[in-house]
């Protein structure tokens, strides 16, 4: 039969790297597909994605503004696109819309494996309560790190996200103090730090205070891009080691494509290969 296909829907999308991260995973795989951007209108997600699926589209991936609408927009969802609230996503299979969220998979396997720190035992500082803050909490809590603190801008925010996940319990929270804060607020030293704040996108720092860092920790900002963030920038004034997000976006690229192809890609050859 036809290629299978896949797409990632965005608006903008014409600067994703999508297509070319899973064009490198099919070569590497061996795997026949094709994978392209379209751009949905702002107002017209759900008859694009109808639109791919009767063109015989296989999966694809959501990304800005569309991940809450996808959500919406699947009838089954993966367990950790339930906790998620959000979908980046989708499996088209004959039965109906499946939607996952593999950004939050994407973060922990880039600190575990790719950066090789332990979240197990640790304590970590989630910036942010927004729509990839919500995807990063349960693949946490799975690792079973000491703390995990939640500091928002919006402190309501930070706090329901606590809340939602001090109740799950049995999902990983068990042993680990999961705390709420304003930025303001935060008391102690971390471990791992990540900037889930879209704050770095108007080179502006979230106003925490410097003793979280010490000369172990590891910052991490989910925005990538050709110079450090100024949150990476802070973050390694005061002795962090440091990483952008691409190590992530490669990752849940990683985690969507084995999920439609049943096929893990190597990500180490693919993410040196976007660094240069
Ligand atoms: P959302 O719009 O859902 O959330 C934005 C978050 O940032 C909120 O917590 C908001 O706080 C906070 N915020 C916004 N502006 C500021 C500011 N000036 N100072 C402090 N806090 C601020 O965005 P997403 O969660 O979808 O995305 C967050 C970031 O993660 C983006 O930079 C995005 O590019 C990146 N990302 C990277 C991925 C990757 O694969 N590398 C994947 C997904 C996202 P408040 O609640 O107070 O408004």
């Amino acid at each position: 039969g036809m290629t299978d296909r896949y797409c990632v829907f965005g608006n903008p999308i014409a600067h994703s790297k999508s297509p070319d991260i899973h064009a490198a995973f099919a070569a590497q795989t061996g795997q026949a597909l094709t994978y392209e951007r379209r751009l949905a209108p702002i107002d017209g997600f759900a008859a694009a994605v109808h639109a791919f699926i009767a063109e015989g589209g296989k999966g694809a991936n959501v990304t800005v503004p569309f991940k809450l609408e996808a959500f919406r927009l699947a009838n089954a969802l993966t367990v950790r696109a339930q906790a998620a609230g959000a979908v980046n996503t989708l499996l088209f299979d004959g039965h109906g819309i499946t939607g996952d969220n593999t950004d939050g998979a994407g973060l922990v396997n880039d600190i575990t494996v790719n950066a090789g720190v332990p979240i197990a035992g640790r304590r970590v500082l989630l910036l942010g309560a927004g729509g990839a803050a919500r995807g990063a909490v349960l693949p946490i809590l799975e690792h079973r790190p000491a703390t995990l603190v939640i500091a928002n801008r919006t402190l309501a925010t930070a706090e329901a996200l606590a809340q939602q996940f001090a109740q799950l319990g049995g999902a990983g929270a068990g042993s680990c103090r999961i705390a709420a804060c304003g930025f303001a607020a935060i008391e102690g030293e971390f471990d791992i730090v990540i900037n889930a704040t879209s704050a770095s996108l108007q080179a502006e720092l979230p106003p925490i205070p410097t003793s979280v860092f010490h000369p172990g920790t590891l910052a991490l900002d989910m925005m990538y891009g050709k110079e450090p963030t100024v949150f990476l920038q802070f973050a390694a004034s005061h002795g962090a080691a440091t990483r952008d997000g691409l190590g992530m976006l490669v990752e849940q690229a990683a985690e969507a494509f084995h999920g439609w192809r049943g096929v893990r890609p190597e990500t180490a050859a693919v993410l040196q290969q976007f660094r240069t």
